[in-house]
Protein backbone atom coordinates (compact mmCIF):
# COMPACT_ATOMS: atom_id res chain seq x y z
CA UNK A 1 0.00 0.00 0.00
CA UNK A 2 1.15 3.27 -0.37
CA UNK A 3 0.10 6.87 1.59
CA UNK A 4 -0.39 9.40 -0.92
CA UNK A 5 -0.61 13.24 0.59
CA UNK A 6 -1.83 16.69 -0.69
CA UNK A 7 -0.53 19.51 0.43
CA UNK A 8 -2.03 23.14 0.89
CA UNK A 9 -5.48 21.99 -0.02
CA UNK A 10 -7.54 24.78 2.06
CA UNK A 11 -6.86 28.37 0.99
CA UNK A 12 -6.31 29.37 4.71
CA UNK A 13 -3.89 26.88 5.57
CA UNK A 14 -1.76 27.37 2.42
CA UNK A 15 -1.73 31.73 3.61
CA UNK A 16 -0.78 30.48 6.98
CA UNK A 17 2.54 29.04 5.88
CA UNK A 18 2.86 32.25 3.37
CA UNK A 19 2.47 29.81 0.32
CA UNK A 20 1.01 30.62 -2.96
CA UNK A 21 -2.48 28.78 -3.32
CA UNK A 22 -1.96 26.31 -5.87
CA UNK A 23 -3.05 25.63 -9.20
CA UNK A 24 -2.87 21.59 -9.36
CA UNK A 25 -2.48 19.93 -6.46
CA UNK A 26 0.64 19.11 -4.69
CA UNK A 27 1.68 15.69 -3.51
CA UNK A 28 4.24 13.72 -1.42
CA UNK A 29 3.89 10.34 -0.26
CA UNK A 30 4.87 8.89 2.93
CA UNK A 31 6.11 5.14 2.96
CA UNK A 32 4.35 2.74 4.76
CA UNK A 33 6.41 2.36 7.75
CA UNK A 34 5.21 6.05 8.43
CA UNK A 35 2.01 4.38 9.60
CA UNK A 36 0.92 4.80 13.36
CA UNK A 37 -2.35 2.83 13.95
CA UNK A 38 -4.74 1.84 16.92
CA UNK A 39 -3.80 5.42 19.01
CA UNK A 40 -0.39 4.29 19.68
CA UNK A 41 1.94 7.43 21.27
CA UNK A 42 4.39 9.47 18.89
CA UNK A 43 8.06 9.14 20.36
CA UNK A 44 8.62 12.89 19.64
CA UNK A 45 11.96 12.39 17.19
CA UNK A 46 15.42 13.33 17.96
CA UNK A 47 16.29 15.05 14.19
CA UNK A 48 13.31 17.89 15.27
CA UNK A 49 13.29 20.68 17.06
CA UNK A 50 9.39 22.21 15.55
CA UNK A 51 7.40 18.68 15.18
CA UNK A 52 3.65 20.03 13.76
CA UNK A 53 0.36 17.97 13.72
CA UNK A 54 -1.81 18.45 10.62
CA UNK A 55 -5.24 17.13 11.09
CA UNK A 56 -6.12 15.66 7.85
CA UNK A 57 -9.39 13.50 6.31
CA UNK A 58 -7.75 10.38 5.09
CA UNK A 59 -9.44 8.72 2.54
CA UNK A 60 -9.16 4.76 1.63
CA UNK A 61 -9.04 3.15 -1.65
CA UNK A 62 -11.43 0.56 -2.12
CA UNK A 63 -10.86 -0.43 -5.94
CA UNK A 64 -7.76 -0.65 -7.93
CA UNK A 65 -7.67 2.46 -10.61
CA UNK A 66 -5.56 4.18 -13.52
CA UNK A 67 -7.05 6.55 -15.62
CA UNK A 68 -10.14 6.97 -13.43
CA UNK A 69 -12.97 9.36 -14.45
CA UNK A 70 -14.68 12.09 -12.55
CA UNK A 71 -17.93 10.46 -13.09
CA UNK A 72 -16.45 7.29 -11.25
CA UNK A 73 -13.90 8.98 -9.30
CA UNK A 74 -16.84 8.58 -5.85
CA UNK A 75 -16.32 4.64 -6.56
CA UNK A 76 -13.00 4.31 -5.39
CA UNK A 77 -13.47 5.36 -2.27
CA UNK A 78 -16.28 4.08 0.57
CA UNK A 79 -14.08 4.72 4.03
CA UNK A 80 -13.08 7.79 5.96
CA UNK A 81 -10.54 8.17 8.63
CA UNK A 82 -9.31 11.13 10.81
CA UNK A 83 -5.39 11.42 10.52
CA UNK A 84 -2.23 13.58 11.26
CA UNK A 85 0.68 14.52 8.84
CA UNK A 86 3.13 14.84 11.63
CA UNK A 87 5.71 17.09 10.40
CA UNK A 88 9.22 18.10 11.09
CA UNK A 89 8.68 22.13 10.03
CA UNK A 90 12.23 22.96 11.25
CA UNK A 91 13.39 20.17 8.37
CA UNK A 92 10.91 21.34 5.63
CA UNK A 93 11.36 24.94 5.67
CA UNK A 94 14.86 24.09 5.06
CA UNK A 95 14.30 21.80 2.47
CA UNK A 96 11.54 23.79 0.57
CA UNK A 97 14.82 26.79 0.25
CA UNK A 98 16.96 24.32 -1.05
CA UNK A 99 13.58 23.24 -3.34
CA UNK A 100 14.74 19.30 -1.93
CA UNK A 101 12.11 16.54 -1.95
CA UNK A 102 10.31 16.81 1.71
CA UNK A 103 10.22 12.89 2.32
CA UNK A 104 12.65 13.05 5.75
CA UNK A 105 10.42 16.12 7.42
CA UNK A 106 6.98 14.63 6.40
CA UNK A 107 7.88 10.57 5.62
CA UNK A 108 9.62 9.38 8.89
CA UNK A 109 8.33 6.32 11.04
CA UNK A 110 5.05 6.87 12.71
CA UNK A 111 4.45 10.48 10.98
CA UNK A 112 1.10 9.12 9.51
CA UNK A 113 -1.23 8.99 12.10
CA UNK A 114 -4.78 7.25 11.49
CA UNK A 115 -7.93 6.30 13.29
CA UNK A 116 -10.29 3.50 12.60
CA UNK A 117 -12.06 4.22 9.15
CA UNK A 118 -15.79 4.59 9.08
CA UNK A 119 -18.13 4.16 6.19
CA UNK A 120 -18.48 7.39 3.78
CA UNK A 121 -21.81 6.88 4.44
CA UNK A 122 -21.93 7.94 7.96
CA UNK A 123 -20.75 11.70 7.12
CA UNK A 124 -22.17 14.18 4.63
CA UNK A 125 -19.74 13.58 1.67
CA UNK A 126 -19.80 16.81 0.48
CA UNK A 127 -19.23 18.70 3.86
CA UNK A 128 -17.20 16.54 6.55
CA UNK A 129 -16.93 18.58 9.94
CA UNK A 130 -13.72 17.55 11.63
CA UNK A 131 -11.70 18.89 14.30
CA UNK A 132 -8.21 18.49 16.69
CA UNK A 133 -7.85 19.45 20.26
CA UNK A 134 -5.01 19.50 21.82
CA UNK A 135 -4.81 19.17 25.80
CA UNK A 136 -8.62 19.39 25.21
CA UNK A 137 -8.30 23.03 23.73
CA UNK A 138 -9.84 23.19 19.65
CA UNK A 139 -6.72 24.07 17.81
CA UNK A 140 -7.96 23.25 14.12
CA UNK A 141 -11.46 22.93 12.67
CA UNK A 142 -12.11 22.23 9.09
CA UNK A 143 -14.81 21.40 6.72
CA UNK A 144 -14.39 19.22 3.04
CA UNK A 145 -16.90 21.85 1.48
CA UNK A 146 -13.42 24.05 1.85
CA UNK A 147 -10.89 21.74 -0.30
CA UNK A 148 -9.61 23.69 -3.19
CA UNK A 149 -9.38 20.21 -5.17
CA UNK A 150 -12.09 17.66 -3.38
CA UNK A 151 -11.99 14.33 -3.40
CA UNK A 152 -13.13 12.57 -6.68
CA UNK A 153 -10.75 15.72 -8.05
CA UNK A 154 -8.04 14.24 -6.40
CA UNK A 155 -9.12 10.60 -7.46
CA UNK A 156 -8.82 11.48 -11.12
CA UNK A 157 -5.56 13.42 -10.63
CA UNK A 158 -3.90 11.17 -8.67
CA UNK A 159 -4.76 8.17 -10.89
CA UNK A 160 -2.95 9.84 -14.10
CA UNK A 161 0.28 9.04 -12.86
CA UNK A 162 0.11 6.42 -9.59
CA UNK A 163 -2.18 3.31 -10.43
CA UNK A 164 -4.47 3.77 -7.17
CA UNK A 165 -4.83 0.16 -5.11
CA UNK A 166 -6.99 -0.91 -2.77
CA UNK A 167 -5.58 -0.36 0.67
CA UNK A 168 -4.21 2.85 -0.36
CA UNK A 169 -4.31 6.00 2.32
CA UNK A 170 -5.06 10.06 0.89
CA UNK A 171 -4.49 12.41 3.10
CA UNK A 172 -6.32 14.99 1.53
CA UNK A 173 -5.09 18.27 3.42
CA UNK A 174 -4.99 20.24 6.29
CA UNK A 175 -7.19 23.49 7.12
CA UNK A 176 -5.71 26.19 9.31
CA UNK A 177 -4.25 25.97 12.46
CA UNK A 178 -1.49 23.63 12.66
CA UNK A 179 1.37 24.26 15.44
CA UNK A 180 3.75 22.23 17.59
CA UNK A 181 3.77 19.65 19.76
CA UNK A 182 5.96 18.98 23.32
CA UNK A 183 6.62 16.07 25.41
CA UNK A 184 3.07 15.00 27.38
CA UNK A 185 0.52 16.45 24.78
CA UNK A 186 -2.14 14.64 23.54
CA UNK A 187 -4.06 15.47 20.36
CA UNK A 188 -7.85 14.11 19.82
CA UNK A 189 -9.17 14.24 16.65
CA UNK A 190 -12.99 14.42 15.90
CA UNK A 191 -15.45 14.06 12.60
CA UNK A 192 -18.92 15.02 12.57
CA UNK A 193 -21.33 12.13 11.82
CA UNK A 194 -24.53 12.85 10.30
CA UNK A 195 -26.19 12.39 13.98
CA UNK A 196 -23.45 12.69 16.48
CA UNK A 197 -19.72 13.66 17.00
CA UNK A 198 -17.20 10.73 17.36
CA UNK A 199 -13.63 10.78 18.57
CA UNK A 200 -11.61 8.83 15.99
CA UNK A 201 -8.50 9.31 16.83
CA UNK A 202 -6.31 9.95 19.90
CA UNK A 203 -2.77 10.24 20.18
CA UNK A 204 -0.05 11.27 23.10
CA UNK A 205 3.71 12.42 22.45
CA UNK A 206 6.13 10.95 24.50
ZN1 LIG B 1 -0.56 17.62 5.44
Amino acid sequence: MKIICIGRNYIDHAKELKNPVPKKPLIFMKPPSALLVNNKPLYYPEFTKDLHYEAEIVLKICKNGKHVQKEFASEYFNQIGFGIDFTARDLQAELKKKGHPWEIAKGFDNSAAISEFISIDKVNRNAIEFHLDKNGERVQTGNTKDLIFDFEYIIVYLSRFFKLQMGDLIFTGTPAGVGPVAIGDRLDGYISLIDKQQQLLSCEIK
